[in-house]
This record gives C-alpha cells, sequence and structure tokens, in this order.
C-alpha cells in the first residue's frame, strides 16, 4: 500500500461575499483581454470570492440552472472574468451578476462547466468532497446490496453531486473513473479520501474512457494508491466473475446490469438462450445456473470470451451447456436466422451506439436491425431481453425502434418489464442523462 504518495493540495476557493461588482469586473476582464497584458495568476484565491473567476452567462441562459441541472454549455457563456486554469473552480452567474452556482471550468469542452454547488457559501475543498463522498457511500450502505454481492458503484457522477466520477468496488479493489476536469483536479484528494473511508487494497484509475478527448483530457491509467492484486473477482448474487480491472471494458465489469441479469436467471429454466454481446458471460452465467437447456453466447472480443469460459468453471457450472462464438453479432445472427435457429431467450446488450443525442438516427438504424433479428429468431412464447444504453436514445425512443423492429419481423409482442441500471446507478431527477441504459423484457405471442 502506498498512501504517502505525495498530495497536491489544491487551494480552495472562498464563498462570495456578494459579488454586486461583478458586471463592472467583467466588463473590466474584457477590456483587460483586449489590451492581452500578462494575466495575474489564474489560482483562485481564497479570502474574498468576488476575486475568483467567474462564468458569466448570457441572458435567458441561466434556466437550465436553475433547474438544477448541472452542465454549463459553451454557447450560454457570454464571457469568462479572469484567467481559471481547467479544472478551476468558477462562480456562475446569471447575466445580471447573480451568482448561480460553484462549478469547475473547462476551456476544451462543450460543457465550459460541471456544476459542484448551488450554495453560495459552499467552500470548494477536501471537506466539500468527503462530505460528498461519505453521503454517497451512506446511501450506498442502506441499499442493502452487500448479501451474497460485493461488486457495486459506490458514485455515479453528476447523480451523487460529483461530476465526472465514477468509482466501482470490486471485493476490495476500487477502479476510478475520471471523466472531467474538475475531478482530475482533485485526482489525489480524492483518492486519500477514498483509501480513508473504504480502505482498499488498491483504487486503480481506469480514466480512458471515449469521453475523455471530448473534453480535452488524456488517457491516465494506473495504481492510485496500494497494489492491483493478481487477480480481482467479484461476487454478484454469489456468482463469482473475474474481472480485469487494468485491461477490462470500462472499469472491468457492467455493475448496471446486476437486477437484469437476476431477472433472466430466474426465467431461463428449461429454455435454449442465446445471448449476445455477452462480454465476459455476465447474463450467460445467470441463465446457466437458473437451469437453461442451452446457452450459446457472442462477442467480438476473444479475451472477454476466454475470461468467460473461466467464469464458467470458476461457479462449477455445467460448460457442456456453453457454447461461445467470438463473432460479429449483426453478421452472426444472420447466420443464424440462415440457418433457421430457434431459440426461447434472447438478451441483446450492445455497446453504446449513440453516446449523444447526434449519433441517435445511426444508431436507431443498429438498433433496428439486430432487434428485428433478434425477434425473428425467437420462437412464439420466447422472451427478448433487449437493452440500450446510450445517453443520446431516449426510453421512447427506443421502444418506438423496438416497435418497428418487431413491425417489420412480422411478430406482435408484448412488454412485460421495464428495465433500468441497478439502485447504485441512482439518476438525479434534475439530470436525465443520468438515465442511460433502458431495457425491455418482451414475449412474442404465440
Ligand atoms: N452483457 C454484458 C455487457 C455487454 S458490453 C454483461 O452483462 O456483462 C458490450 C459488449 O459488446 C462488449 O463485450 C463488446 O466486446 C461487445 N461488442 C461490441 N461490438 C460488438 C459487435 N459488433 N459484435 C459482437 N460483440 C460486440
Amino acid at each position: 500500500m502506498n498512501p504517502a504518495k505525495p498530495k497536491t493540495h489544491s487551494t480552495p476557493h472562498r464563498p462570495s461575499q456578494g459579488g454586486k461588482d461583478f458586471r463592472k469586473r467583467v466588463q473590466r476582464g474584457k477590456q483587460q483581454d483586449e489590451a492581452r497584458a500578462p494575466q495575474p495568476t489564474s489560482k483562485p484565491r481564497a479570502g474574498n470570492a468576488a476575486a475568483n473567476p467567474g462564468i458569466l452567462l448570457k441572458a435567458g441562459r441561466e434556466k437550465s440552472l436553475q433547474r438544477r441541472h448541472p452542465w454549463v454549455f459553451s454557447g450560454a457563456v457570454e464571457c469568462i472574468d479572469g484567467t481559471p486554469a481547467s479544472g478551476d473552480t468558477v462562480a456562475v452567474r446569471d447575466a445580471a451578476g447573480n451568482f448561480l452556482a460553484w462549478a469547475a471550468y473547462n476551456p476544451d469542452s462543450q460543457i465550459t462547466a460541471r456544476v459542484w454547488s448551488w450554495r453560495e457559501q459552499e467552500i470548494i475543498d477536501a471537506a466539500f468532497f468527503r462530505r460528498r463522498i461519505s453521503a454517497a457511500l451512506h446511501a450506498r450502505r442502506a441499499l442493502g446490496l452487500e448479501r451474497d454481492s460485493n461488486g457495486m458503484r459506490l458514485l455515479h457522477g453528476e447523480s451523487d453531486g460529483l461530476p465526472g466520477l465514477i468509482v466501482d468496488r470490486y471485493d476490495d479493489v476500487l477502479v476510478m473513473q475520471l471523466g472531467s476536469a474538475g475531478m482530475e483536479h482533485w485526482r489525489d484528494t480524492l483518492a486519500d479520501i477514498l483509501q480513508e473511508s473504504c480502505a482498499p487494497v488498491c483504487i486503480y484509475e481506469r480514466s480512458d474512457s471515449d469521453g475523455r478527448a471530448l473534453e480535452g483530457l488524456p488517457k491516465h491509467c494506473g495504481v492510485l494508491r496500494g497494489a492491483l492484486p493478481e487477480a480481482v473477482e467479484v461476487m454478484e448474487n454469489g456468482l463469482r466473475f473475474a474481472v480485469d480491472v487494468a485491461a477490462g471494458q470500462k472499469t472491468g465489469f457492467y455493475l448496471d446490469q446486476r437486477d437484469n441479469r437476476a431477472l433472466t436467471g430466474t426465467l431461463a429454466a428449461g429454455r435454449e438462450v442465446l445471448n449476445c454481446f455477452c462480454y465476459t458471460g455476465g447474463f450467460s452465467l445467470y441463465a446457466l445456473r437458473g437451469g437453461a437447456a442451452s446457452v450459446l453466447s457472442i462477442d467480438s472480443s476473444q479475451e472477454a470470451l476466454e475470461i468467460a469460459r473461466c467464469n464458467v468453471e470458476l461457479n462449477g457450472l455445467d460448460s457442456s451447456k456453453a457454447e461461445w462464438q467470438s463473432a460479429d453479432v449483426f453478421e452472426a445472427l444472420r447466420k443464424l436466422r440462415d440457418q433457421n435457429r430457434k431459440f426461447d431467450l434472447i438478451v441483446l446488450d450492445p455497446p453504446k451506439f449513440a453516446p449523444t443525442a447526434a449519433f441517435a438516427e445511426k444508431a436507431a438504424r443498429a438498433y433496428k436491425d439486430i432487434n428485428l433479428l433478434g425477434f425473428k429468431l425467437l420462437r412464439p412464447g420466447g422472451l427478448l431481453f433487449t437493452y440500450s444504453c446510450s445517453g443520446g436514445i431516449s426510453d421512447d425512443l427506443f421502444q418506438k425502434i423496438i416497435a418497428g423492429a418487431a413491425l417489420d419481423a412480422g411478430v406482435d409482442a408484448q412488454i412485460v418489464k421495464k428495465l433500468h441500471a441497478a439502485a447504485d446507478h441512482p439518476v438525479l431527477l434534475s439530470f436525465p442523462e443520468g438515465a442511460y441504459l433502458k431495457g425491455l423484457v418482451l414475449r412474442v405471442t404465440d
């Protein structure tokens, strides 16, 4: 363990003591900008917060913040007061100079600032992060998820008041993913707090998500505290899964599907199951344990399939009932259709086709394609578990796409259940983007 890593303490900003002269200061700031005189230090200064850098919004662009949506888009910004560095805390004010929020600044992102706090008297310092983290951990404990499970999303970004911070726990290893300049700024403080409050054997950073490029942040991975055990394992509802923390997808495992996997397990008895985009075998293992007659699992990642096979052994499940196929699902489904194969239960859990709404149209075609084929491969009375983890596809749109797929496949289907991410992935009401995972259980009528 290496808790003695040198710490970089960020200067906390202080709350505003008025800021009535903000507009004047903004004007002054503009003139200075024009003169391009060498600027003083960009660090937020302690003391009088009127001296802190700030963001002034265009008239009328304060509405989403007033509804407590925690992002300030670049198009809403009238001007920047001072010369904050990326990750610095800034005060966000409306066009009249009224305080709206404290936020983390990022000049390299379309999201110019992400809100830390709506309270003007708040001080954004280590104690602030300790409070927020402690509240999130307390809420997780209250969920009572620990029976037969030791994996959990401990911190879920914006929805836990911690924009850009994801922390997943796999037994006694924590994996941290930073997705914002603000969180980068506080990396060491966050690691210290997590070490203190969770005492893990390792905190591993996996800041290599695609979203970081949009934030102008380079990839950053490696051990932050402690040492990474040779093998990491997570227990989920009594099933054991090996987790490749350093090289697996996301933080190594998809904890958000915990409850949905369990539901599949309860409905799999005696059924021929097809699990598409199986990763390390999550849905497949539940189906095998639930008494499936057979489980065909498909993924394009050889590494994931190898772990999946080991996971079957790890749990003493009947590997003769499990078939693993390394293939592109789009092609594999067509082959199965051409072979006239039929299944009783199909899972479609593809990767994010539409990270943002801009990709929705292209993504919609991909979702329709796989779901149409899925419907065609189901026997009458069969169940389709279909998911989208695309932030750019709403619940409504997803349901419409699936309805179109059923129509084109020539089947009638009922929604048996609507599914979402597990309770350790809460969604802040004012931040609907947090509800990225949506799923439907459909039954093809006889
Ligand atoms: N259901 C899984 C998580 C799926 S994540 C679980 O419960 O753990 C999405 C998976 O899709 C990844 O494993 C990725 O390797 C795989 N994938 C992405 N594109 C693919 C494609 N075109 N064909 C097959 N697999 C693909």
